[in-house]
């Protein structure tokens, strides 16, 4: 029997299978204990040693690296193609966090950063607030300002249109860019925007005041969109319609984040097809600047409460066969606070980013989840054997690359640039 939806919250109906293993499919855990011995070692070993080449796997290796390597044989291989192109740099983000506005029109099954109008509160920050969590955040030697925001909240909300139009906007968008400019030209901090999906002509204006901006894929499969999943009545995730918001960024050569949600009803195949996707874009348009692979974390009051979280072996194989898709160059990162006291797990599967952590903001997206202490992962980073170094909101490789930074955003750029293209110090 397929899992079924209570509209009304955390319960769920009992299931042969895991209730978010849609259409029947078996989750993840299951399917690889089932496959285990279907393939032969020496299949193996050829795809780890195409691996550990680092010149990236094709689709068939990365399944059967996923599915049957040997966890510590999949692990040494990842980190040693991180170590010959990284180093034993881990580089972070200080950012301070800006959530524009928890409205949104979806209603993504695990999301509990998205609220409807409520009739005592406003619904988008003001500028005034938005200048003011800036301004603490510069103070607090924060150089990104991350805006995060629910997608199109005014098609949906007469609230949020009435604000927008007060301000003088008809979109979110719009504002958006309009906060972006404040900020960058009010305190100097970089704006990077992850406001869900931007047609071509938001992305030209977010470049204006933005160094980078960002878009999870989270999954490629239309599957996860259908009645009952993860995203559905989420009509912003539908995969075809974010790849080309990345291919749109990629057209305009601008930096980007984007990356994969792990444990929401996915197969092993389209976890990799999704890793896919987005080294099809970066090799057309070579403007990925990170590919974040995140561990979904049930969230009580949500749809998917109850719907069991990947385990940290399921993560660590989906970030090794990420870094060897990616080969080398490719920054790979998934967030500490995810994974609470475990965090240095993630080092042995060849990541090299932490991610953005803010020393005076919470994790709006994850509030559960406290940020470590920027001078505790440096030293836990230091005593698994790396050094943690602060980079900007555009990776240094991006930061230089002609075309990539708008001339209205140079300057303040310049100002906090540091040796190699990290934050200065
Ligand atoms: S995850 Fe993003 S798009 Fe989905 S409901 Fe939450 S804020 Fe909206």
């Amino acid at each position: 029997m397929h899992f079924v939806i209570i509209p009304s919250g955390a319960e769920r109906v009992c299931s042969e299978t895991s209730p978010w293993a849609i259409d029947g499919e078996p989750d993840f855990e299951r399917r690889r204990a089932s496959m285990k011995g279907l393939a032969s070692t020496s299949q193996v070993m050829t795809a780890l040693e195409r691996g550990i080449e680092g010149g990236g796997i094709s689709r068939g290796q990365a399944l059967l690296l996923i599915e049957h390597a040997e966890l510590s044989s999949l692990l040494r291989a990842a980190a040693a193609v991180r170590d010959r192109s990284k180093g034993r740099t881990v580089s972070y983000s200080k950012k301070v966090f800006i959530p524009l506005t928890h409205l949104c029109r979806d209603y993504c099954g695990y999301c509990t950063f998205r609220a409807d109008p409520a009739a005592d509160g406003q619904p988008f920050m003001t500028s005034q607030e938005v200048l003011a969590v800036a301004e603490a955040g510069r103070r607090a030697g924060c150089k990104e300002a991350l805006f995060s925001l629910g997608d199109q909240p005014e098609a949906i909300f007469p609230e949020a249109r009435a604000f927008l139009r007060k301000q003088g906007f008809e979109r979110t968008l719009e504002y958006l860019a309009a906060m972006g400019q404040l900020v960058l030209d009010q305190t100097g901090l970089l704006p990077h925007s992850n406001p869900g999906l931007m047609p071509a002509v938001d992305l030209r204006r977010l470049k204006e005041s933005n160094v980078s901006l960002g878009l999870m894929l989270e999954g490629a499969s239309p599957r996860l969109w259908r009645a009952g999943g993860p995203h559905w009545k989420a009509p912003d995730k539908v995969p075809s319609l974010r790849l080309q918001t990345i291919e749109d960024a990629g057209r305009l050569s601008i930096a980007f984040t984007t990356g994969i949600l792990v444990g929401i009803g996915e197969t092993a195949e389209e976890r990799v097809d999704s890793l896919l996707a987005i080294r099809d874009l970066h090799e057309k348009y070579g403007h990925i600047q990170e590919v974040i692979v995140q561990p979904f974390r049930a969230k009580p009051g949500t749809r998917m409460a109850l719907a069991p979280e990947p385990s940290t072996e399921d993560l660590q194989r989906t970030l090794a066969v990420a870094r060897l898709i990616f080969s080398r160059e490719m920054n790979i990162q998934s967030p500490p606070n995810l994974l609470s006291g475990d965090y240095l797990l993630l080092l042995e599967a060849g990541i090299n980013d932490w991610g953005g952590i803010s020393p005076i903001t919470k994790d709006f997206i994850n509030p559960e989840a406290a940020w470590p202490q920027i001078s505790l992962l440096a030293e836990k980073t230091a005593g698994a054997g790396f050094v943690l170094r602060e980079r900007l909101a555009i990776y240094p490789e991006f930061s230089s690359r002609p075309g990539f930074v708008d001339a209205r955003v140079q300057s303040c750029l310049q100002k906090l640039h540091g040796e190699g293209g990290y934050a200065r110090n």
